[in-house]
């Protein structure tokens, strides 16, 4: 893990957040800012900076995070649907370095964004 890393942090538990799931290698939490009634960050533990940093032994535990995120949004009630979001970077937005999926549901959402 990455100590200066916010996201590693909050996995490890140093520092507090909203969680929603947890299991030795995915964490899930309600994100600070929300922009839906429903907005939860699905990180790995293993610091990965973004879907660009992504390598060949990454794909089970890419998929797994699939499953965790359909299993979130079961969980939250969001059978009308929901957007799963990951920025990369500069252009897309990325704030936070360390691979994260938006999971956003709760009210009907708006494409494209923007
Ligand atoms: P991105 O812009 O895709 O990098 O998204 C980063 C997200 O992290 C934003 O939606 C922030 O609101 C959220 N965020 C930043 N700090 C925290 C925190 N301490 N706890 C929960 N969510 C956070
Ligand atoms: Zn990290």
């Amino acid at each position: 893990m990455s100590q200066d890393c916010l996201f590693c942090r909050i996995a490890a538990g140093e520092i507090p957040s909203d969680k929603v799931f947890e299991n030795e290698r995915i964490f899930a939490f309600r994100d600070i800012n929300p922009v839906a009634p429903v907005h939860i960050l699905v990180i790995p533990k293993e610091h990965i900076e973004s879907i660009a940093h992504v390598e060949d032994d990454h794909q089970a535990l890419l998929g797994e995070i699939m499953t965790v995120i359909r299993d979130l949004a079961h969980e939250e009630n969001l059978e009308k649907g929901y957007r799963v979001v990951a920025n990369i970077s500069t252009h897309g937005g990325q704030t936070v370095p360390h691979l994260h999926f938006h999971l956003i549901g709760g009210r009907s959402l708006q494409w494209p964004p923007g």
